[in-house]
């Protein structure tokens, strides 16, 4: 039995359940079929099973009071899984979905994703079954604050710094914020996502959305080619969705779908900056549906219970939720014409839907290559919060696309390094692995 099928089987046996997990493991470790292969170090330190196995899972009780007084109870959880290259560092996920299998794959993904960066971050991931939607900001406020009263003790700015993620924005991170420096009665970076009068990143919130675009663009110029006049499909409608067509219109793209839970509007005239500014309204601040828009836009269509993948497109940028592009709607897209697949979102293809776009020649940007703008500007929060200094918003947008050049470029040769050219899943799962492995064996077995 090869050493990767036998690290497998051990992940699937003693995490039994976990699916997102085992998808994700699967999905890394069979691209390092060729370096494992290559460096039998890394079996003789038994990196794989080390690398797959969290350092710390924390699971907890998190009781609050709703607004009429009832006691709710919710559960909290942080998964610390590697902090070789750094403190440990990933967002907070709030959504009723989120249980071990979910914040473990989340966090093993991290763990490369941080890597790429080029900043000195480990991986970890957490969050809560707690729904926000529909709550009240007192209600978000309560439970945020019990959630802190115990994540506190395990977090710190050189040790575990959490950030947002699905259902965590500005308002969770003040909550959070506030209630981790009552309890420490200090000031740290402790958190990133911080607002920007109180220790905050120009240039955080748009990270995500922009740094996956930047990366299109970087796969686009491959090919000599750019997003001057693509038509671009974005799922989601949240933080990294919003912030993707603001960079994509900037950069003469048309972005023509957004989509929540419920479905997804369609628009071929695009969403322009006008329109945008009315949906980050409506999601901000208003906390409604986007089925609002075809009220509000003429031209505009509604599909209820539609995914945005059967809209015509050259370049798809899913910025929702893991596993929203199966192999049916990766068949549809390419179909249709689309060739640039950007993932904003963490694990949005199924693994059916990423084969099919390798064997059509996509330029596929997987998950921890295009969407870690996100937390390489929370890397560069950390800095200035460190020093007690703010960047400017060009010095940190600068800083981003440098970052996401050079993410694009170590995937890239890489790729061609170990016989697959073009393949950034195999490029990103190398390059990312190979520092922390070896950073691992430097420290002894920790
Ligand atoms: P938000 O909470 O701001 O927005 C999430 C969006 O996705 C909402 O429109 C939401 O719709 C939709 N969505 C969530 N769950 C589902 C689901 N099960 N089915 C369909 N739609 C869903 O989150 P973000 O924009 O921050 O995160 C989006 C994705 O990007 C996630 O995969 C996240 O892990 C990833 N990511 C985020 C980073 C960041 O910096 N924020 C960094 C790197 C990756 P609804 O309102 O109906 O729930």
């Amino acid at each position: 039995m090869s050493y990767i099928t036998e690290v497998l089987q051990l992940v699937e046996k003693r995490n039994p359940g976990e699916l997102e997990f085992h998808q994700a493991v699967k999905e890394v470790l069979e691209s390092l079929e060729p370096v494992v292969e290559r460096h039998p170090k890394y079996r003789e330190h038994r990196i794989l099973e080390r690398i797959t196995e969290p350092e710390r899972v924390l699971m907890f009780r998190v009781p609050w009071l709703d607004d009429k007084g009832n006691v709710q109870v919710n559960r909290g959880f942080r998964i610390e899984m590697n902090s070789a290259i750094g403190p440990y560092k990933g967002g907070l996920r709030f959504h009723p979905t989120v249980y071990l299998g979910i914040l473990k794959f989340l966090a093993f993904e991290q763990v490369f994703k941080n890597s790429l960066t080029t900043l000195m971050m480990g991986g970890g991931k957490g969050g809560s079954d707690f729904d926000p939607k529909g709550k009240s900001d007192n209600e978000v406020m309560r439970f945020c604050q019990s959630f802190m009263t115990e994540l506190f003790r395990h977090i710190g700015a050189a040790t575990d710094v959490p950030a947002g993620d699905i259902g965590v924005g500005g308002r969770e991170i003040g909550f959070l914020f506030g209630q981790y420096k009552r309890l420490r009665n200090e000031f740290t970076g402790v958190l990133t996502g911080k607002g920007l009068n109180w220790g905050g990143s120009l240039i955080r919130p748009e990270a995500t959305g922009y740094g996956a675009t930047y990366f299109a663009q970087e796969m686009l110029a491959t090919r000599n080619d750019s997003l001057q006049g693509k038509v671009c499909t974005v799922s989601g409608s949240g933080n990294v969705a919003q912030y993707t067509v603001e960079k994509v219109n900037e950069l003469g793209g048309k972005c023509v779908t957004l989509s929540d839970s419920n479905g997804t509007i369609y628009d071929p005239k695009g969403i322009d900056a006008e329109k945008l500014a009315w949906v980050m309204d409506l999601k901000n601040r208003r906390r409604g549906r986007m089925k609002e828009y075809v009220d509000q836009f003429k031209g505009a269509e509604y599909k209820d219970g539609v995914r945005p993948w059967d809209a015509p497109c050259q370049c798809a940028f899913p910025s929702a939720t893991q596993n929203e592009i199966d192999d049916d709607d990766a068949k549809t897209l390419v179909k249709n014409g689309c060739f640039v697949v950007s993932e904003g979102a963490n694990m949005p293809s199924e693994p059916g839907a990423v084969d099919i776009f390798l064997e059509n020649k996509v330029l596929y940007g997987p998950g921890k290559a295009a969407n870690a703008g996100g937390v390489a500007v929370s890397g560069l929060e950390m800095a200035q919060n460190s020093q007690f200094l703010s960047w400017t918003r060009e010095e940190v947008d600068q800083k981003l696309q440098h970052i996401m050049k050079s993410i694009h470029s170590n995937a890239f040769r890489t790729a061609a390094e170990y016989g697959q050219p073009g393949n950034y899943v195999v490029g990103a799962n190398i390059a990312g692995f190979v520092k922390v492995a070896d950073a691992m064996i430097d420290q002894g077995v920790v």
